[in-house]
């Protein structure tokens, strides 16, 4: 069989009432506060309960062993729009869909932040009882100034320390910290352990509320 018999084509008469409003598709596209790679419904394993989860583009940590290095370049993945949107607030509009994980690549990129930091305000504003999750590759610290995230991959090659303190961080529930690293991975499967919610045990599932209300990093109970 050629190619011809298996591929379907579309008469040409028809084929306008299968493009898009390229004028209005570019103007939503240029619109675009950040890209993504994916939107999955009622996730079960990147925080509990039911949740719609965002995956988004661009991570500088570079983890040897990630599970996701399709997502690193922040120019890959597609442009977020008021669909895609429109397809996450459909989502947690349903009554058994417990709230919203932001990962990736890493929510926390720098080109990132801001976008994300609008969402979340929005979807706070939309659905105040949906709990806000955020899987980052940053290490969440403290010092006598307050919170503030640090790169702590020990394959950091800057020059100077990547660090950045997260005005709104009560915005959100938890967050899931630090980078993947394999070889602690290795070991967590050797010892029969297998970090709930996590790639590897060196990172945190930490109480964002608990940790501000006691001024030091509480991590999620039960975890
Ligand atoms: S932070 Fe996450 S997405 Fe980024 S390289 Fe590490 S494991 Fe991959």
């Amino acid at each position: 069989m050629d190619n011809d018999t298996l591929l379907y084509r579309i008469p040409d008469a028809e084929l306008e009432n299968y493009m898009c409003d390229t004028d209005e598709e570019d103007a939503l596209v240029s619109s675009s506060p950040f890209r993504y790679h994916n939107i999955s419904h009622d996730d079960m394993l990147n925080g509990n309960g039911l949740r719609v989860v965002l995956w988004m583009s661009g991570c500088s940590h570079k983890c040897p062993g990630c599970q996701n290095p399709e997502t690193w370049d922040c120019n890959g993945g597609i442009p977020f729009t008021e669909w895609d949107k429109a397809e996450v607030y459909e989502q947690l509009s349903k009554d058994y869909i417990k709230g919203i994980t932001f990962s990736g690549g890493d929510p926390l990129y720098v080109g990132n932040r801001e976008a994300v930091h609008q969402l979340i305000l929005e979807v706070r504003k939309l659905f105040p009882t949906k709990d806000v999750w955020l899987y980052t590759g940053y290490t969440l610290k403290q010092s006598e100034r307050g919170f503030y995230f640090s790169d702590d991959c020990p394959w950091y090659g800057g020059e100077f320390p990547d660090q950045f303190t997260l005005p709104w961080l009560d915005q959100i529930d938890v967050i899931v910290d630090g980078h993947f690293d394999k070889d602690i991975r290795a070991k967590d499967l050797k010892e029969g352990a297998d970090p709930h919610w996590r790639g590897s045990s060196n990172q945190r599932v930490i109480d964002i509320k608990e940790t501000l209300k006691e001024c030091k990093i509480i991590e999620l109970g039960g975890v």
